[in-house]
Protein backbone atom coordinates (compact mmCIF):
# COMPACT_ATOMS: atom_id res chain seq x y z
CA UNK A 1 0.00 0.00 0.00
CA UNK A 2 1.02 3.43 -0.89
CA UNK A 3 1.05 5.46 2.22
CA UNK A 4 3.04 8.24 0.08
CA UNK A 5 0.36 8.74 -1.72
CA UNK A 6 -1.69 11.86 -0.88
CA UNK A 7 -4.78 11.57 -3.83
CA UNK A 8 -8.11 10.66 -1.83
CA UNK A 9 -9.21 9.03 -5.31
CA UNK A 10 -6.05 6.84 -5.19
CA UNK A 11 -6.18 6.02 -1.30
CA UNK A 12 -10.45 5.34 -1.93
CA UNK A 13 -9.38 2.57 -4.70
CA UNK A 14 -5.67 1.23 -3.36
CA UNK A 15 -6.37 0.81 0.53
CA UNK A 16 -10.07 0.91 0.32
CA UNK A 17 -11.02 -1.29 -2.63
CA UNK A 18 -13.64 1.58 -3.43
CA UNK A 19 -13.58 2.88 -7.03
CA UNK A 20 -15.68 5.72 -6.75
CA UNK A 21 -16.52 7.75 -3.71
CA UNK A 22 -20.68 7.37 -2.63
CA UNK A 23 -22.85 10.93 -2.45
CA UNK A 24 -21.31 13.57 -0.74
CA UNK A 25 -18.02 11.64 0.42
CA UNK A 26 -16.17 13.06 -2.13
CA UNK A 27 -16.86 16.50 -1.20
CA UNK A 28 -16.29 15.99 2.79
CA UNK A 29 -12.97 14.39 1.89
CA UNK A 30 -11.46 17.11 -0.12
CA UNK A 31 -12.69 19.09 2.11
CA UNK A 32 -11.11 18.23 5.35
CA UNK A 33 -7.77 17.20 3.53
CA UNK A 34 -7.46 20.60 2.80
CA UNK A 35 -7.62 21.58 6.04
CA UNK A 36 -11.37 22.72 6.52
CA UNK A 37 -13.85 21.83 9.68
CA UNK A 38 -16.87 19.75 9.00
CA UNK A 39 -19.94 18.74 10.44
CA UNK A 40 -21.37 15.15 8.79
CA UNK A 41 -24.76 14.20 8.81
CA UNK A 42 -25.21 11.42 6.77
CA UNK A 43 -27.75 8.46 7.68
CA UNK A 44 -26.68 5.12 9.18
CA UNK A 45 -24.96 2.98 6.00
CA UNK A 46 -23.96 6.26 3.85
CA UNK A 47 -20.22 5.46 4.58
CA UNK A 48 -19.48 8.24 6.99
CA UNK A 49 -16.47 6.34 8.28
CA UNK A 50 -14.38 6.50 5.02
CA UNK A 51 -14.86 10.61 5.60
CA UNK A 52 -12.41 10.84 7.86
CA UNK A 53 -10.27 7.46 7.35
CA UNK A 54 -9.27 8.58 3.64
CA UNK A 55 -8.46 12.46 4.88
CA UNK A 56 -6.35 10.59 7.78
CA UNK A 57 -4.20 8.45 4.59
CA UNK A 58 -4.04 12.12 3.03
CA UNK A 59 -2.63 14.44 5.54
CA UNK A 60 0.67 14.02 7.11
CA UNK A 61 0.74 13.02 10.83
CA UNK A 62 -1.94 11.03 13.07
CA UNK A 63 -6.12 11.18 13.43
CA UNK A 64 -7.30 11.36 16.31
CA UNK A 65 -11.09 9.61 15.91
CA UNK A 66 -13.06 10.20 19.63
CA UNK A 67 -15.98 6.84 19.38
CA UNK A 68 -18.00 5.99 22.46
CA UNK A 69 -18.43 2.41 20.84
CA UNK A 70 -15.54 -0.23 21.90
CA UNK A 71 -17.00 -2.79 19.14
CA UNK A 72 -16.78 -0.38 16.17
CA UNK A 73 -13.53 0.74 16.97
CA UNK A 74 -12.27 -2.82 17.22
CA UNK A 75 -13.89 -3.31 14.35
CA UNK A 76 -12.28 -0.51 12.73
CA UNK A 77 -8.58 -0.90 13.79
CA UNK A 78 -8.95 -4.75 12.92
CA UNK A 79 -10.05 -3.67 9.49
CA UNK A 80 -7.24 -0.60 9.01
CA UNK A 81 -4.78 -3.24 10.09
CA UNK A 82 -5.36 -5.89 7.56
CA UNK A 83 -5.60 -2.78 5.10
CA UNK A 84 -1.93 -2.16 5.94
CA UNK A 85 -2.72 0.79 7.33
CA UNK A 86 -1.47 1.61 10.67
CA UNK A 87 -4.09 1.93 13.41
CA UNK A 88 -4.65 1.89 17.11
CA UNK A 89 -6.78 2.56 19.62
CA UNK A 90 -6.57 2.89 23.20
CA UNK A 91 -9.92 2.21 25.34
CA UNK A 92 -10.74 0.54 28.83
CA UNK A 93 -10.53 -2.67 26.77
CA UNK A 94 -7.01 -2.54 26.62
CA UNK A 95 -4.12 -3.89 29.23
CA UNK A 96 -1.59 -1.28 30.88
CA UNK A 97 1.16 -3.20 28.30
CA UNK A 98 -1.38 -2.51 25.49
CA UNK A 99 -1.90 0.67 26.18
CA UNK A 100 2.00 1.60 26.42
CA UNK A 101 2.69 0.44 23.24
CA UNK A 102 -0.15 2.56 21.76
CA UNK A 103 0.84 5.40 23.35
CA UNK A 104 4.72 4.75 22.37
CA UNK A 105 3.81 4.45 19.07
CA UNK A 106 2.22 7.53 18.94
CA UNK A 107 5.08 9.28 20.66
CA UNK A 108 7.36 7.82 17.88
CA UNK A 109 5.03 8.92 14.68
CA UNK A 110 4.22 5.05 14.00
CA UNK A 111 0.11 5.96 13.57
CA UNK A 112 -1.75 7.36 10.85
CA UNK A 113 -5.33 6.81 12.74
CA UNK A 114 -5.79 6.52 16.66
CA UNK A 115 -8.97 5.61 17.76
CA UNK A 116 -9.81 7.09 21.31
CA UNK A 117 -12.85 6.99 24.00
CA UNK A 118 -13.89 10.43 25.03
CA UNK A 119 -12.51 9.87 28.59
CA UNK A 120 -9.62 8.92 27.73
CA UNK A 121 -8.72 12.10 25.01
CA UNK A 122 -9.92 14.89 27.77
CA UNK A 123 -7.17 13.47 30.57
CA UNK A 124 -4.53 15.66 31.60
CA UNK A 125 -1.41 13.24 30.62
CA UNK A 126 -3.39 12.31 27.33
CA UNK A 127 -3.45 15.73 26.37
CA UNK A 128 0.04 16.08 26.96
CA UNK A 129 1.14 13.43 24.88
CA UNK A 130 -1.44 14.94 21.89
CA UNK A 131 0.72 18.32 22.19
CA UNK A 132 3.65 16.57 21.14
CA UNK A 133 1.97 14.62 18.35
CA UNK A 134 1.83 15.71 14.97
CA UNK A 135 -1.88 15.48 14.31
CA UNK A 136 -3.49 15.48 10.85
CA UNK A 137 -7.13 15.67 11.91
CA UNK A 138 -9.93 15.22 14.94
CA UNK A 139 -12.87 13.61 14.02
CA UNK A 140 -15.58 13.50 16.64
CA UNK A 141 -17.92 10.29 15.77
CA UNK A 142 -21.36 9.59 17.34
CA UNK A 143 -21.33 13.65 17.58
CA UNK A 144 -24.76 13.25 19.44
CA UNK A 145 -23.39 11.91 21.89
CA UNK A 146 -22.70 15.89 22.70
CA UNK A 147 -26.18 17.33 23.13
CA UNK A 148 -28.62 16.69 25.63
CA UNK A 149 -31.55 16.41 23.07
CA UNK A 150 -30.10 13.17 21.53
CA UNK A 151 -31.42 10.32 22.27
CA UNK A 152 -27.68 9.35 23.81
CA UNK A 153 -26.18 12.04 25.84
CA UNK A 154 -22.57 11.55 27.01
CA UNK A 155 -21.77 14.36 29.75
CA UNK A 156 -17.77 13.79 28.70
CA UNK A 157 -18.77 14.78 25.04
CA UNK A 158 -19.01 18.16 26.35
CA UNK A 159 -15.78 18.06 27.12
CA UNK A 160 -14.34 18.03 23.96
CA UNK A 161 -15.28 21.55 23.18
CA UNK A 162 -11.51 22.60 24.19
CA UNK A 163 -10.26 20.82 21.61
CA UNK A 164 -10.38 23.80 19.58
CA UNK A 165 -8.57 26.53 21.34
CA UNK A 166 -5.80 23.64 22.57
CA UNK A 167 -5.38 22.29 18.72
CA UNK A 168 -5.72 25.83 16.43
CA UNK A 169 -5.27 24.75 12.60
CA UNK A 170 -5.66 21.71 13.09
CA UNK A 171 -9.05 20.09 11.38
CA UNK A 172 -12.24 19.36 13.16
CA UNK A 173 -14.88 17.04 11.97
CA UNK A 174 -18.21 15.62 13.66
CA UNK A 175 -20.12 12.95 12.16
CA UNK A 176 -23.78 11.72 13.25
CA UNK A 177 -26.64 9.68 11.56
CA UNK A 178 -28.91 11.75 14.63
CA UNK A 179 -29.74 15.13 13.80
CA UNK A 180 -33.26 16.45 14.27
CA UNK A 181 -32.64 20.75 13.90
CA UNK A 182 -32.05 21.06 17.87
CA UNK A 183 -29.46 18.56 18.34
CA UNK A 184 -27.73 19.74 15.08
CA UNK A 185 -27.48 23.23 16.55
CA UNK A 186 -26.53 22.04 19.69
CA UNK A 187 -23.71 19.99 18.02
CA UNK A 188 -22.24 22.75 15.83
CA UNK A 189 -22.73 24.84 19.27
CA UNK A 190 -20.60 22.75 21.70
CA UNK A 191 -18.49 22.02 19.65
CA UNK A 192 -17.36 25.19 18.29
CA UNK A 193 -18.03 24.35 14.84
CA UNK A 194 -20.09 27.40 13.84
CA UNK A 195 -17.75 28.04 10.88
CA UNK A 196 -17.57 24.30 9.52
CA UNK A 197 -18.99 23.23 6.56
CA UNK A 198 -21.95 21.24 7.01
CA UNK A 199 -22.38 18.47 4.17
CA UNK A 200 -26.34 16.83 4.84
CA UNK A 201 -27.68 14.27 3.03
CA UNK A 202 -30.98 12.67 2.74
CA UNK A 203 -32.09 10.96 5.74
CA UNK A 204 -34.32 8.76 3.58
CA UNK A 205 -34.07 5.41 3.04
CA UNK A 206 -36.47 4.61 -0.24
CA UNK A 207 -35.35 1.00 0.42
CA UNK A 208 -37.16 0.45 4.00
CA UNK A 209 -41.05 -0.03 4.04
CA UNK A 210 -42.50 1.14 7.11
CA UNK A 211 -45.26 -0.38 9.10
CA UNK A 212 -46.61 0.04 12.38
CA UNK A 213 -49.08 -1.82 14.05
CA UNK A 214 -51.45 -1.60 17.07
CA UNK A 215 -50.00 -4.51 19.07
CA UNK A 216 -53.30 -7.21 20.00
CA UNK A 217 -51.27 -10.62 20.00
CA UNK A 218 -47.57 -9.35 19.27
CA UNK A 219 -45.36 -12.76 18.97
CA UNK A 220 -48.49 -13.57 16.61
CA UNK A 221 -48.46 -10.70 14.70
CA UNK A 222 -44.95 -11.26 14.18
CA UNK A 223 -44.93 -14.53 12.99
CA UNK A 224 -47.20 -13.19 10.26
CA UNK A 225 -44.84 -10.79 9.56
CA UNK A 226 -42.10 -13.23 9.35
CA UNK A 227 -44.16 -15.86 7.47
CA UNK A 228 -43.37 -13.95 3.97
CA UNK A 229 -39.50 -13.80 5.37
CA UNK A 230 -38.44 -17.13 6.08
CA UNK A 231 -34.70 -17.98 5.40
CA UNK A 232 -34.45 -13.98 5.54
CA UNK A 233 -31.64 -12.49 8.56
CA UNK A 234 -33.23 -10.16 10.79
CA UNK A 235 -33.36 -8.24 13.87
CA UNK A 236 -36.46 -8.56 16.55
CA UNK A 237 -36.42 -5.87 19.35
CA UNK A 238 -37.51 -6.30 22.59
CA UNK A 239 -37.39 -3.82 25.66
CA UNK A 240 -36.64 -6.35 27.99
CA UNK A 241 -33.85 -8.90 28.93
CA UNK A 242 -36.96 -11.44 29.61
CA UNK A 243 -38.98 -10.57 26.52
CA UNK A 244 -35.77 -11.43 24.09
CA UNK A 245 -35.08 -14.69 25.51
CA UNK A 246 -38.96 -15.38 25.67
CA UNK A 247 -39.58 -14.37 21.69
CA UNK A 248 -36.57 -16.40 21.19
CA UNK A 249 -37.35 -19.62 22.64
CA UNK A 250 -40.87 -18.94 20.85
CA UNK A 251 -39.65 -18.31 17.37
CA UNK A 252 -37.84 -21.59 17.84
CA UNK A 253 -41.14 -23.56 18.38
CA UNK A 254 -42.57 -22.01 15.78
CA UNK A 255 -39.30 -23.18 13.09
CA UNK A 256 -37.56 -20.15 12.75
CA UNK A 257 -34.22 -19.76 13.93
CA UNK A 258 -33.79 -17.65 16.94
CA UNK A 259 -30.85 -16.61 18.65
CA UNK A 260 -30.61 -14.20 22.14
CA UNK A 261 -28.65 -11.14 22.66
CA UNK A 262 -28.84 -8.59 25.88
CA UNK A 263 -26.54 -7.47 27.96
CA UNK A 264 -27.17 -10.24 30.84
CA UNK A 265 -25.81 -12.86 29.24
CA UNK A 266 -21.69 -13.72 29.26
CA UNK A 267 -19.30 -12.20 26.86
CA UNK A 268 -19.39 -15.36 25.17
CA UNK A 269 -22.43 -16.60 24.29
CA UNK A 270 -23.27 -13.10 23.39
CA UNK A 271 -20.07 -12.85 20.74
CA UNK A 272 -21.08 -16.83 19.40
CA UNK A 273 -24.55 -15.56 18.28
CA UNK A 274 -23.74 -12.67 17.13
CA UNK A 275 -21.01 -13.80 14.63
CA UNK A 276 -24.03 -16.95 13.91
CA UNK A 277 -25.91 -13.83 12.89
CA UNK A 278 -23.15 -11.88 10.76
CA UNK A 279 -21.94 -14.75 9.11
CA UNK A 280 -25.06 -17.41 8.27
CA UNK A 281 -27.92 -16.90 6.45
CA UNK A 282 -31.41 -16.53 7.78
CA UNK A 283 -30.66 -16.11 11.75
CA UNK A 284 -33.39 -14.10 13.18
CA UNK A 285 -31.60 -11.66 16.12
CA UNK A 286 -34.36 -11.45 19.36
CA UNK A 287 -32.27 -8.39 21.07
CA UNK A 288 -32.32 -5.68 23.26
CA UNK A 289 -31.41 -2.28 22.67
CA UNK A 290 -27.55 -3.52 23.50
CA UNK A 291 -27.60 -5.59 20.06
CA UNK A 292 -26.70 -3.34 17.06
CA UNK A 293 -24.06 -0.51 17.85
CA UNK A 294 -21.11 -1.26 15.17
CA UNK A 295 -22.58 -4.21 13.64
CA UNK A 296 -22.08 -3.66 9.85
CA UNK A 297 -24.00 -6.66 8.02
CA UNK A 298 -25.47 -5.57 4.87
CA UNK A 299 -28.36 -8.02 4.25
CA UNK A 300 -30.31 -7.46 7.37
CA UNK A 301 -33.68 -7.82 5.08
CA UNK A 302 -35.90 -6.52 8.49
CA UNK A 303 -35.77 -5.11 11.86
CA UNK A 304 -39.38 -5.72 13.94
CA UNK A 305 -39.97 -3.61 17.24
CA UNK A 306 -42.44 -5.98 19.41
CA UNK A 307 -42.25 -2.95 21.96
CA UNK A 308 -42.29 0.45 21.23
CA UNK A 309 -38.48 2.64 21.39
CA UNK A 310 -38.50 5.76 23.14
CA UNK A 311 -37.66 8.31 20.77
CA UNK A 312 -38.02 8.52 16.98
CA UNK A 313 -34.14 8.88 16.78
CA UNK A 314 -33.40 5.60 18.48
CA UNK A 315 -36.42 3.57 16.21
CA UNK A 316 -34.82 5.32 13.04
CA UNK A 317 -30.95 4.30 13.94
CA UNK A 318 -31.98 0.53 14.77
CA UNK A 319 -34.67 0.26 11.90
CA UNK A 320 -32.00 1.73 9.61
CA UNK A 321 -29.77 -1.32 10.35
CA UNK A 322 -31.73 -2.83 7.76
CA UNK A 323 -31.13 -2.72 3.70
CA UNK A 324 -27.69 -1.05 3.73
CA UNK A 325 -27.01 -3.24 0.63
CA UNK A 326 -29.79 -1.06 -0.66
CA UNK A 327 -31.99 -3.58 -1.65
CA UNK A 328 -35.49 -4.19 0.04
CA UNK A 329 -35.93 -4.25 3.54
CA UNK A 330 -38.90 -3.57 6.30
CA UNK A 331 -38.91 -1.83 9.79
CA UNK A 332 -42.09 -3.46 11.50
CA UNK A 333 -43.16 -2.59 14.59
CA UNK A 334 -45.64 -3.22 16.57
CA UNK A 335 -46.78 -0.83 19.60
CA UNK A 336 -49.30 -0.18 22.81
CA UNK A 337 -50.74 2.10 24.87
CA UNK A 338 -49.08 0.03 27.67
CA UNK A 339 -45.67 0.58 26.02
CA UNK A 340 -46.51 4.17 26.36
CA UNK A 341 -47.30 4.03 29.85
CA UNK A 342 -44.23 2.26 30.75
CA UNK A 343 -42.15 4.41 28.42
CA UNK A 344 -43.43 7.19 30.63
CA UNK A 345 -42.93 5.59 33.91
CA UNK A 346 -39.55 4.62 33.33
CA UNK A 347 -38.77 8.73 32.37
CA UNK A 348 -40.19 9.79 35.68
CA UNK A 349 -38.77 7.28 37.78
CA UNK A 350 -35.15 7.51 36.22
CA UNK A 351 -32.09 9.35 37.87
CA UNK A 352 -31.96 11.91 34.96
CA UNK A 353 -32.30 15.87 36.10
CA UNK A 354 -36.29 16.84 34.99
CA UNK A 355 -34.78 19.39 32.08
CA UNK A 356 -33.72 15.66 30.69
CA UNK A 357 -37.19 14.29 31.45
CA UNK A 358 -38.84 16.52 29.55
CA UNK A 359 -37.18 16.29 26.15
CA UNK A 360 -37.36 12.57 26.89
CA UNK A 361 -41.24 12.98 27.47
CA UNK A 362 -41.73 14.91 24.33
CA UNK A 363 -39.82 12.66 21.90
CA UNK A 364 -41.86 9.69 23.23
CA UNK A 365 -44.89 11.56 22.18
CA UNK A 366 -43.47 12.23 18.79
CA UNK A 367 -42.72 9.10 18.10
CA UNK A 368 -46.19 8.24 19.50
CA UNK A 369 -47.53 10.76 16.68
CA UNK A 370 -46.05 8.80 14.09
CA UNK A 371 -47.73 5.80 15.14
CA UNK A 372 -50.82 7.00 15.13
CA UNK A 373 -50.23 9.23 12.29
CA UNK A 374 -53.23 7.90 8.77
CA UNK A 375 -50.28 10.03 6.10
CA UNK A 376 -47.10 8.78 4.74
CA UNK A 377 -44.91 7.54 7.81
CA UNK A 378 -41.48 8.37 5.54
CA UNK A 379 -42.69 12.01 5.63
CA UNK A 380 -43.43 12.23 9.10
CA UNK A 381 -40.31 10.47 10.33
CA UNK A 382 -38.34 12.60 7.96
CA UNK A 383 -40.35 15.88 8.83
CA UNK A 384 -39.17 15.05 12.80
CA UNK A 385 -35.37 15.35 11.35
CA UNK A 386 -35.89 18.60 9.50
CA UNK A 387 -36.33 17.21 6.20
CA UNK A 388 -38.92 17.53 3.89
CA UNK A 389 -40.83 15.10 1.86
CA UNK A 390 -43.64 15.07 -0.47
CA UNK A 391 -45.77 12.24 0.68
CA UNK A 392 -47.23 9.42 -0.49
CA UNK A 393 -43.93 7.58 -0.40
CA UNK A 394 -45.92 3.92 -1.45
CA UNK A 395 -43.24 2.21 0.45
CA UNK A 396 -44.74 2.36 3.89
CA UNK A 397 -48.27 0.72 5.31
CA UNK A 398 -50.79 4.32 5.38
CA UNK A 399 -49.59 4.93 1.45
CA UNK A 400 -49.79 1.25 0.87
CA UNK A 401 -53.36 0.43 2.42
CA UNK A 402 -54.55 3.88 3.99
CA UNK A 403 -56.34 3.60 6.97
CA UNK A 404 -59.68 3.20 7.06
CA UNK A 405 -60.96 5.79 9.50
CA UNK A 406 -64.24 4.29 10.47
CA UNK A 407 -62.30 1.16 11.74
CA UNK A 408 -63.51 0.65 15.10
CA UNK A 409 -60.01 -0.03 16.37
CA UNK A 410 -59.18 3.52 15.07
CA UNK A 411 -61.79 4.86 17.51
CA UNK A 412 -60.58 3.03 20.62
CA UNK A 413 -56.63 3.69 19.46
CA UNK A 414 -57.58 7.88 19.78
CA UNK A 415 -59.76 7.08 22.84
CA UNK A 416 -56.56 5.52 24.48
CA UNK A 417 -54.83 8.40 23.24
CA UNK A 418 -56.93 10.88 24.68
CA UNK A 419 -57.02 9.46 28.24
CA UNK A 420 -53.08 9.03 28.06
CA UNK A 421 -52.78 12.60 27.20
CA UNK A 422 -55.32 14.38 29.09
CA UNK A 423 -52.68 12.19 32.10
CA UNK A 424 -54.91 9.12 32.74
CA UNK A 425 -56.93 11.19 35.83
CA UNK A 426 -59.97 12.25 33.95
CA UNK A 427 -63.49 10.55 34.14
CA UNK A 428 -65.27 9.86 30.81
CA UNK A 429 -67.43 12.14 30.22
CA UNK A 430 -64.15 14.84 30.02
CA UNK A 431 -62.49 12.42 27.45
CA UNK A 432 -65.53 11.94 25.30
CA UNK A 433 -65.89 15.98 25.11
CA UNK A 434 -62.15 16.57 24.52
CA UNK A 435 -62.53 13.38 21.66
CA UNK A 436 -65.79 14.91 20.22
CA UNK A 437 -64.27 18.86 20.48
CA UNK A 438 -66.64 20.05 22.78
CA UNK A 439 -66.05 23.80 24.09
CA UNK A 440 -66.70 23.43 27.62
CA UNK A 441 -64.69 25.36 30.51
CA UNK A 442 -62.90 22.80 31.74
CA UNK A 443 -61.61 21.65 27.85
CA UNK A 444 -60.64 24.91 27.31
CA UNK A 445 -59.30 25.45 31.30
CA UNK A 446 -57.00 22.43 30.99
CA UNK A 447 -55.93 23.62 27.26
CA UNK A 448 -57.33 20.47 26.02
CA UNK A 449 -59.06 21.60 23.15
CA UNK A 450 -55.31 21.77 21.49
CA UNK A 451 -54.52 17.98 22.09
CA UNK A 452 -53.80 16.36 18.56
CA UNK A 453 -56.57 14.18 19.41
P1 LIG B 1 -21.93 4.72 8.48
O1 LIG B 1 -20.82 4.91 9.48
O2 LIG B 1 -22.31 5.99 7.78
O3 LIG B 1 -23.11 3.98 9.02
P2 LIG B 1 -20.03 2.97 7.22
O4 LIG B 1 -18.87 3.89 7.22
O5 LIG B 1 -20.05 1.89 8.25
O6 LIG B 1 -21.39 3.80 7.31
O7 LIG B 1 -20.18 2.35 5.76
C1 LIG B 1 -21.27 1.50 5.45
C2 LIG B 1 -20.87 0.51 4.37
O8 LIG B 1 -20.73 1.17 3.13
C3 LIG B 1 -19.54 -0.18 4.64
O9 LIG B 1 -19.71 -1.56 4.36
C4 LIG B 1 -18.58 0.46 3.66
O10 LIG B 1 -17.55 -0.42 3.27
C5 LIG B 1 -19.50 0.81 2.51
N1 LIG B 1 -19.01 1.97 1.74
C6 LIG B 1 -18.72 3.19 2.21
N2 LIG B 1 -18.30 4.04 1.24
C7 LIG B 1 -18.31 3.31 0.10
C8 LIG B 1 -17.98 3.62 -1.29
N3 LIG B 1 -17.56 4.84 -1.67
N4 LIG B 1 -18.12 2.62 -2.19
C9 LIG B 1 -18.55 1.40 -1.81
N5 LIG B 1 -18.87 1.05 -0.53
C10 LIG B 1 -18.76 1.99 0.41
ZN1 LIG C 1 -45.51 6.66 2.82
Amino acid sequence: MHLTARDPETILAEVFGHAVFRGQQGDVVRHVTDGGDAVVLFPTGAGKSLCYQVPALCRPGVAIIISPLIALMRDQVEALKQAGVPAAMLNSSLNADEARIVRDDLREDRLKLLYVAPERLVTAGFQQMLQDAHISLFAIDEAHCVSQWGHDFRPEYRELSGIAANFPGVPRMALTATADPATRADIIDRLGLQNATVFASSFDRPNISYTMVQRQKGREQLLDFLSTRRGESGIVYCLSRKKVEEAATWLNGQGVRALPYHAGMDAGARSRNQDAFIKEDGVVMTATVAFGMGIDKPDVRFVAHLDMPGSIEAYYQETGRAGRDGDPAAAWMCYAMSDVVLRRRMIDDGAAPEEVKRVERSKLNALLNICETTTCRRQAILSWFGEAHPGNCGNCDNCLTPADTWDATDAVIKAMSAIYRTGERFGMMHVVDVLTGKATEKVERLGHDKLAV
